[in-house]
């Protein structure tokens, strides 16, 4: 056995309420990582196509990597993934805070949970012991009663809680799942998924270190990072991912009431800087991370927000901000709150807020529709009561619960439109007209539109430290953001196979460090002689195997698409007039299908690259 991983996945048939342990091979490990190499592993092989995401033949993955649980920053998240209830595509979603690097303390590099318990129950792991629990009492409870309860049971106060609240409970499609109840698993669902199982939690506790194969190494790259934190990292600590806020609104690429405009005339009063001079309490972290990037905010008055829950980071403060047209930085911070108590993704949740907005605006919804809510932009109260309605499904909110795209087919008079997702995965907050190649990326994206998979083509404009990293690509020069040429298609796509490793290292994207410090990291954990080619190599073996899973499900190079709101240009701003050329944009999607050894009819991996990735049995999925 290497160092860094245990060689073991807990597996827990909730149906028939047995518990087992796999045992793994090192080349296993070195082959997948972890995280998003896990997942999509275990979804090829172990589901059936076209199964129910919401249905009892689903699994539901959590996936440590080989570096969680080291005591360097960025190290302390895991993956959660299962076919998604938002897309019907492959999902998971990435979470920080202490809950993976626990879980691997505890014993294990993750957990497949499988069928569906008869009744509510939460999984208790303490040092390699695993057993299933009665969470009847716990059913109906937001994430920070559940997590106190859970505690007081297990007595442990120091259990780590992985936790669904009413959302996930009631089968929105985009519940999330809470880490320590401020942490977010949020995207593709699988707060659902794991609502659909009747398992409210998972806490654990565990003491042992997985060991280190150069640990003294380990500590250098550690104490690098806290060197370096304060000289290139001080805004992230000082405001949070809300730094670039103000920036992204000088240049016009801060989505705005539903991403009709990208300048929002009020985006002082939601930056990081007025969070950090009102509301703010302190900040937060995950696991051994020195940036301390996290949010804690508070408020009593017109709303209480109860600090527990954390503070809103850059999305979340766009979504229910500026693309809903919200000023009101104590509203925001409700609105967050409610999201992690209720466990619901503060991405698609603002979204679908914003998509309600302009309904009701544009006349497709009115006061009848909404239950007597006026949903006027600007309107924060409105707002905080139409997520209690998504959360509980009551009213107008049981049809937004399904997301913006199944929403917007059930109430039709031209709503479609209005409906800004890319397979059926409500956007981020970032402009694909401004950042074009990311657009691409939104489109590619197993998982529907997401902003962690790909490139910000605003970081590689000029010479300076972040190009002068991605030189060891080879990508040597800078180039313009809404360039959709060959040379930014070899971006997205370096990146995107980047971007794919780091969700299976499950390392945090934020971290400073070069291509060549993340696989010495890789190489002083495990004792692996890794290299960054061997390193990406993993990243587009994850990407062929997601892409696989999709194809498998249907999917194919129609679904990689943009809203049409993308194709027609801004109407205001630094931006008026800008839109992403539709051929450019076609061409572009070409291009990469070809560069990653794809088919040009549908994206379908060719089984010469299957091959070249050792991942040829892939081929018998698909
Ligand atoms: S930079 Fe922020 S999100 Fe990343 S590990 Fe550190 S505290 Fe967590």
């Amino acid at each position: 056995m290497a160092n860094g991983y245990n060689g073991k996945m807990l597996r827990v048939d909730l149906s028939r309420r047995a518990i087992s342990v796999d045992e793994l091979k090192d080349r296993f490990y070195r082959c997948y990582l972890g995280g998003r190499g896990f997942i999509s592993y275990y979804l090829l092989k172990e589901l059936e196509a076209g199964i129910d995401p919401l249905g009892p033949d689903n699994k539901l993955v959590f996936a440590c990597g080989v570096v969680t649980g080291v005591p360097v920053g960025g190290c302390g998240r895991n993956s959660v993934g299962a076919k998604s209830p938002l897309t019907g595509a492959y999902g998971d979603a990435e979470v920080g805070g202490y809950w993976g690097a626990e879980l691997k303390h505890a014993g294990y590099d993750g957990i497949i949970v499988e069928g569906k318990a008869e009744k509510p129950v939460y999984l208790w792991i303490k040092d390699g012991q695993a057993e299933i629990r009665d969470a009847s009492h716990l059913w109906g409870k937001s994430t920070g009663e559940c997590q106190e309860a859970i505690r007081s049971d297990v007595g442990e106060p120091l259990a780590r809680t992985a936790t669904i609240g009413q959302a996930g409970e009631n089968l929105v499609r985009y519940a999330a799942i809470l880490n320590d109840i401020h942490h977010a698993a949020g995207r593709t669902g699988m707060g659902a998924v794991m609502g659909s199982k009747n398992l409210k939690a998972i806490a654990v506790r565990g003491r042992n270190h997985p060991a280190l194969a150069n640990p003294e190494a380990v500590r250098a790259l550690a104490k690098w990072l806290r060197d370096i934190v304060g000289i290139v990292m001080g805004g992230m600590h000082a405001q949070g991912t809300a730094v670039g806020l103000k920036a992204l609104n000088r240049d016009g690429g801060l989505p705005t009431r539903n991403f009709q405009e990208g300048v929002f005339e009020e985006a002082d009063k939601i930056s990081g800087r007025a969070m950090k001079e009102t509301i703010l309490v302190g900040e937060g972290s995950c696991y051994a991370c020195p940036v301390r990037c996290k949010r804690v905010t508070s408020v009593s008055e017109p709303y209480q927000v109860d600090p527990a829950y954390g503070g809103p980071e850059y999305e979340t403060l766009a979504s229910f901000g500026s693309n809903c047209g919200i000023d009101d930085l104590a509203a925001i911070a409700k609105a967050n709150e409610l999201c992690n108590a209720y466990g619901l993704d503060t991405i698609s949740a603002g979204a679908t807020v914003s998509f309600a907005m302009e309904c009701f605006e544009r006349g497709i919804l009115s006061e009848k529709d909404t239950g007597g809510l006026k949903l006027n932009f600007g309107d924060a109260s409105a707002m905080l009561q139409l997520v209690e309605l998504i959360a509980k499904r009551e009213g107008i909110g049981d049809v937004l619960a399904e997301g913006v795209a199944r929403a917007a087919k059930r109430i039709g008079r031209g709503a479609e439109e209005f409906a800004l997702h890319v397979k059926g995965q409500e956007l981020p907050m970032h402009e694909p007209r401004y950042k074009q190649g990311l657009g691409i990326g939104y489109a590619i994206s197993p998982k529907g539109a997401d902003h962690t998979m790909s490139v910000h083509d605003s970081m590689y404009t000029g010479e300076g430290p972040l190009l002068e990293n991605a030189k060891a690509l080879g990508l040597l020069e800078p180039l313009a953001l809404d360039d959709l040429s060959p040379a930014k298609v070899r971006m997205v796509a370096y990146h995107s196979c980047w971007q794919h490793l780091l969700d299976s290292l499950v390392m945090c994207n934020f971290m400073p460090f070069s291509y060549g410090q993340v696989s010495e990291l890789v190489g002083v954990t495990t004792g692996w002689n890794s290299t960054v080619w061997e390193l990406m190599k993993v990243g587009e073996r994850c990407l062929a195997m997601t892409r696989a899973f999709n194809i498998r499900e249907g999917l194919g190079k129609k679904d990689d698409s943009l809203p049409q709101r993308f194709f027609t240009p801004l109407p205001s701003g630094p931006l008026q007039g800008v839109s992403i050329g539709k051929d450019e944009f076609e061409q572009a999607k070409e291009t990469f299908y070809s560069m990653l050894g794809w088919d040009k009819a549908e994206g379908r991996p060719s089984l010469g690259k299957l091959q070249e990735l050792g991942i040829e049995w892939v081929a018998d999925y698909i």
